[in-house]
């Protein structure tokens, strides 16, 4: 890069922001928000702000191929070509004798659109197996279910600028405050300007994201669902619900109200733990408001009830008619910067490409011709948790890891553990050799990261942005798409002949055409010099759909949405004399995942440097723990030691700890997810990271 200036987006969270990149005085990189950018208007969170320190800080980095030539072999450098030509040898021997359904590709929704499109391609078009699936599995798949089953698509309706316009924000399951920290800036700018803004926090803690609410629903773990049928029922009872717009534009209203009504409020306030009048002020607030905003993210999504979560708050909007309107509509926080991107190529088990459904024949027929193949599979593809518990079990014997590290972020890390070391063949292909899943590797793949390669990402509100590349790969480190470029070539593959990235993403906008996200008006001159656009964009000339369902039209058969009971509820794990404690987890503001980059950030640790243990004082006294004090929280799957933190900002009955940690000094007993259950949602196979019946007791050195 000389005397140039770059465009880019933040490679963390979905929110999304523009940055602009700089070459300084002496040569040196500087950053800077986008000041003009729709989404942040300059503005960065201390992460976005940090980025630069991730990319000069190339000590952790992998830069070679390595390799080991059987499991009991020390790791050796090879050159890319003995890398690749083993990983073809390994997966051709492995799908003569086992079948294609014995190898398996697990990604990243930090993976760009190009590379999400590349991999899908590769194993459903040619592998001929459906086991690719992505850690956005543990992220937005409840939420995808959601709206497929109310919108009729995979489709977020808003827009971000409906933040201004609202005037009342129902945050559920959510901390913005710390993990989408542009978008809550932006609210708390709003509230600053518009003091009359309601905003409504539902969540077990108090978090940073409560310091702007207005009305804290402080609700028992799990109970969600009844607390948003609770609140349709007084809409229903005071008739503060849209009449006109629920016959004319939805099905389903009266057997919702069947549902709703069969649970007294009394019951509901009582099963939630929060006062009756609170849930009857949300419905005021709610029954009042002219723009209404529900938000939520993985409070609502990592659950075995995920999927009945997103119905039951859907509903809210569907019964108020509160969607396709200015300041209005549900809006789920992505948790990462690309998981809307790998929806829309299909990057999942249970997707096909521009949302297509996998189950339909004729939609399988117009991808396999589009790719130039026979058929594509119709058996469906194991997802993140039963891809490991396949590896363990020995039914799935490789499985190649991109840009992710499951052995810290998936649920039930023991049980990971143990499906890495008895895979046949694991491929790593990361960035960085601090992720803990590289010890597993049998081949280890540099990939190029942030700034260090060339593609597209969608965010929150299906806006799309061109990331450039401005710097190159240390060592021999190269972008994904790259490399599976390579290794398909080696598979003997036709169709990976693409001269650029950029053609690889005009391949994935031509099999948007005529759908409802088509982006074929998008090509990387426009991206560069007009910007980013919100999908679709279906011609040249089109400058992008800020917000969808403004005629009411949803993507549904019949075009109406779809109002949805929920039927019984049940968290996957009852609590007992053993273990009587409800564990819950999250993140804390400035780390990101497993803390392989903002780990490296020494201003990001200062914030919180250590796992910690949130526990109430009337907890933290029946087991003798005072605040500071080492602990040891216990159950069937594993341990974890923190340090407490004894604090009323969480209900009694439950503990928290963040999710960013793995091994600390050589020893897993930092890592949430020995103690979280690999249950999932039996719909969107959504595993549920926020219910694990755990006990706490003081550690007592030996
Ligand atoms: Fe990056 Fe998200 Fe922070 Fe924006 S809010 S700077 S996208 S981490």
């Amino acid at each position: 890069m000389r005397n140039k200036e770059y465009h880019t987006t933040c490679s963390y969270c979905g929110v999304g922001c523009g940055i602009t990149i700089r070459e300084g005085k002496n040569g040196d990189l500087q950053l800077e928000g986008t000041k003009d950018h729709p989404v942040n208007q300059g503005m960065l969170c201390s992460k976005g702000m940090n980025l630069l320190y991730t990319v000069n800080d190339t000590s952790d980095r992998l830069k070679y191929p390595e390799m080991r030539w059987s499991k009991h072999h020390p790791m050796e450098r090879v050159d890319w070509d003995t890398a690749l030509n083993r990983a073809a040898m390994v997966f051709k021997s492995l799908i003569t004798k086992y079948g294609p359904d014995s190898v398996g590709f697990y990604v990243s929704g930090q993976c760009l659109t190009e590379e999400y499109y590349l991999v899908n391609k590769l194993t459903k078009g040619f592998i001929g197996t459906n086991n690719i699936d992505t850690n956005s599995r543990l992220c937005m798949s409840s939420a995808v279910v959601g709206y497929v089953k109310t919108l009729g698509e995979d489709s977020v309706p808003i827009s971000y600028e409906d933040i201004e316009l609202a005037d009342l924000f129902f945050i559920a399951g959510a901390n913005p405050a710390w993990c989408h920290p542009i978008l809550f800036r932006r609210i708390e700018k709003h509230k600053e300007k518009n003091p009359d803004t309601n905003i409504i926090v539902v969540d077990p803690r108090v978090t940073q994201t409560c310091s702007l609410a207005d009305l804290h629903l402080q609700i028992n773990p799990g109970t969600d669902t009844v607390l948003y049928q609770a609140i349709g029922r007084c809409l229903i009872e005071r008739g503060d619900i849209d009449l006109d717009f629920i016959k004319k534009h939805t099905d389903g209203f009266d057997a919702y109200r069947q549902e709703v009504m069969s649970r007294s409020l009394t019951e509901a306030a009582a099963i939630c733990d929060v006062p009756l009048k609170d849930i009857e002020l949300a419905a005021t607030m709610i029954g009042n408001a002219k723009g209404f905003l529900t938000m939520w993210a993985m409070g609502l999504n990592q659950s075995s009830e995920g999927v009945n979560k997103n119905l039951a708050l859907l509903g809210l909007n569907l019964i108020t008619g509160h969607v396709g309107k200015p300041g209005s509509g549900p809006f789920s926080l992505t948790g990462q910067p690309n998981a809307m991107g790998g929806r829309e190529v299909g990057g999942m088990a249970s997707l096909l490409a521009a949302h297509r459904l996998q189950q339909s024949e004729a939609h399988r027929k117009e991808v396999a011709d589009y790719w130039g193949v026979d058929h594509l599979p119709d058996k469906p593809g194991l997802t993140a948790t039963q891809m490991f518990e396949s590896l363990a079990d020995g039914r799935l014997k490789a499985i190649w890891i991109i840009c992710t590290n499951p052995s810290v972020s998936l649920p039930d890390a023991r049980l990971v553990d143990e499906a890495l070391k008895k895979a046949k063949f694991v491929i790593v292909q990361d960035i960085s050799r601090n992720a803990d899943t590289v010890k597993y590797a049998d081949l280890v793949l540099p990939a190029a990261g942030w700034l260090e390669k060339q593609g597209t990402m969608t965010n929150s509100e299906r806006r799309i942005s061109l990331l450039s590349k401005v710097i190159d790969p240390p060592g021999e480190a190269l972008p994904d798409a790259e490399i599976l470029i390579r290794f398909a070539r080696k598979m003997g593959f036709k169709g990976f002949d693409y001269k650029n990235f950029e053609e690889i993403y005009l391949e994935h906008a031509g099999l948007t055409k005529g759908t409802n996200i088509d982006i074929t008006g998008l090509d990387y001159k426009r991206l560069e010099q007009e910007g980013t656009f919100q999908w679709p964009v279906p011609s040249k000339d089109h400058r992008g759909t800020p917000r969808l369902f403004s005629d009411h039209q949803f993507f549904t058969k019949n075009k109406r949405a779809q109002i949805h009971t929920c039927g019984p509820q049940n968290e996957a794990e009852p609590l007992n004399d053993d273990y009587p404690l409800i564990l819950t987890t999250g993140r804390i503001r400035d780390q990101w995942h497993t803390m392989t980059r903002t780990g490296k950030v020494s201003k990001l640790k200062k914030h919180i440097d250590k796992p910690f243990l949130e526990i109430h004082p009337s907890d933290a006294a029946q087991a003798q723990i005072k605040d500071g004090d080492p602990v040891i929280i216990e159950n069937t799957r594993g341990q974890v030691s923190a340090l407490a933190k004894v604090t009323e900002d969480i209900k009694s009955g439950v503990v928290f700890l963040p999710m960013h940690w793995g091994k600390i000094l050589n020893r897993d007993f930092g890592r949430a997810n020995n103690l979280t259950s690999s249950n999932f949602d039996p719909v969107s196979k959504q595993p549920g990271f926020k219910y694990a019946a755990v006990k706490v007791q003081k550690y007592i050195k030996p």
